[in-house]
């Protein structure tokens, strides 16, 4: 099977603008930098989702984004943070290889749109409730 381009950057194959590396993460610049200081954080063992990806490493993961997140704030002075993951290509993923993006917020308006709309008009909400928790 073919490498996919985060692989390939983790073993040297292709370079990339590394901000943070240790045996189980490595932290890149994204390549298009949707607002400035956009980076993924990304486990050097390949799996293909968040969902597919054992605690131990997505905890490691989250903690990196979180330093990330947190640099973002006192240094390149983000206003926010967004942080999150893509699973499947139903939600936009696009390099099968788990990854979290940190992307920096400056202002209203700064190029990045996140919309979350209200679509619960005709959702059951106590049947979705339950089917939900009585699967957890
Ligand atoms: P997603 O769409 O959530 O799977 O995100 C994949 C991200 O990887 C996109 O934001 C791409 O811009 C980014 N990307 C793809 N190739 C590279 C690369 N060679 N170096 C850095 N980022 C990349």
């Amino acid at each position: 099977m073919e490498k996919d381009v985060f692989c390939k950057i983790i073993d040297g194959e292709i370079p990339a603008h590394v901000v943070y590396e240790d045996n189980d993460v490595i932290a890149i610049l994204d390549i298009s930098q949707v607002t400035k200081g956009h980076t993924l954080v990304i486990p050097k063992k390949h799996y293909d989702t968040f969902l597919a990806t054992p605690n131990e490493i997505m905890h490691k993961v989250m903690d990196v984004a979180q330093k990330i997140g947190q640099v973002m704030i006192d240094r390149l002075h983000a206003k926010g943070v967004n942080i999150l993951t893509n699973c499947y290509e139903a939600a936009g993923q696009t390099v099968p290889h788990f990854h979290v993006h940190v992307i920096p917020r400056y202002e209203h308006g700064d190029g990045f749109i996140l919309e979350m709309k209200n679509n619960a008009e005709d959702i059951n909400l106590p049947a979705l409730c339950n089917s939900i928790k009585t699967n957890l």
